[in-house]
């Protein structure tokens, strides 16, 4: 992380690009930008993690799904019945520029502010929520302790009987995940009745030996699951997600959810219609099995939450 590209002034010097300044926040590892050098300005990495002039289009919403009108607490956000979205941190183990909260986690907005005594009274004073899920930026870029803390405090509570983790750390920083985190992890499992870690990957590409090999970490004693964004010229064709569909499998992780990119502000140039999308489900659906199909889903704008397309 140390020795990633902040700014678009060091990423123009490492790749002889000339990118103007960027509105959002950059952030692109060492071992991600080794990968681009490998695999040229028209690999997949390239595309999903390079600022793009694209991104100063105003067109799209600054809250693609609605979180604000969602939020009961800080770092809270309460949308469906029984579980809830815990957003502990603004940090992430690369910045996407498809991210749905770019234009939130660019303004630190409020939803990142802590205040956890409010998160504890209004969880306490719930006990229709069962789960907790962890999300961001990138609750594995918490350090082993904090997340021990959070798990602590959740496990006091009786109601709450799963955690869930969201995150792209597997994928995009794989050799940070310590054994000390996995360590924490598998401390609390007496504690609750299940610890499920969502994997975010987008394209087999991104499986490299060290992600292998995180996953075959967290596997051994989590179930996995993962959740890919359909992305404009990153994966939108079936043969890339039969592709990753399998080659996740193979690795234990059961495909989840397939989303439909958000209409986000400054990341419009992944967008693609519905009609398009359903064609590639559509062809998906052909080629894998319905126990390894994600469901295809899409956010409402209205942060009423998911709706099955
Ligand atoms: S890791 Fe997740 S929250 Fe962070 S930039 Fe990527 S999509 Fe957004």
């Amino acid at each position: 992380m140390r020795k990633g590209l902040r700014s678009t002034d060091e990423i123009n010097a490492r790749f002889g690009l000339n990118l103007g300044p960027s509105r959002y926040e950059v952030f692109i590892p060492d071992h991600i930008n080794e990968i681009i050098q490998k695999e040229g300005l028209d690999g997949i990495h390239a595309k999903q993690f390079l600022p793009s002039a694209f991104e100063s289009s105003d067109m799209g919403l600054e809250d693609p799904i609605g979180d604000q009108e969602k939020y009961v607490a800080p770092q809270l956000i309460h949308r469906y019945d029984n579980r809830v979205l815990f957003t502990p941190t603004t940090i992430c183990p690369v910045i996407c520029r498809y991210c749905f909260r770019k234009n939130e986690l660019s303004d630190k907005h409020e939803i990142f502010k802590a205040d956890f005594e409010k998160v504890i009274a209004y969880l306490k004073s719930h006990s229709e929520i069962n789960e907790i899920i962890f999300s961001g930026g990138d609750p594995f870029m918490l350090s082993a302790s904090k997340i021990d803390f959070y798990l602590n405090q959740f496990s006091k509570i009786e109601h709450i009987k799963f955690i869930r983790f969201h995150t792209r750390t597997p994928a995009s920083l794989p050799n940070y995940i310590g054994n000390e985190v996995i360590e924490v992890l598998n401390n609390y499992r007496q504690d609750f009745n299940d610890i499920n870690i969502v994997i975010h990957i987008n394209h087999t590409d991104e499986i490299t030996k060290d992600v292998r090999n995180c996953i075959a970490r967290l596997g051994s004693s989590f179930s996995l699951l993962s959740q890919s964004v359909l992305l404009k010229g990153v994966n939108d064709n079936v043969d890339d997600l039969v592709k990753l569909i399998y080659t996740l499998h193979e690795l234990g992780v059961r495909p989840y959810y397939l989303h439909h990119p958000d209409q986000t502000k400054g990341a419009m140039h992944f967008y693609l219609s519905q009609d398009k999308g359903r064609e590639i489900y559509r062809k998906l659906r052909r080629q894998v099995p319905g126990w390894l199909l994600p469901q295809y889903i899409l956010d409402s704008p209205d942060g009423s939450g998911k709706r099955n397309l």
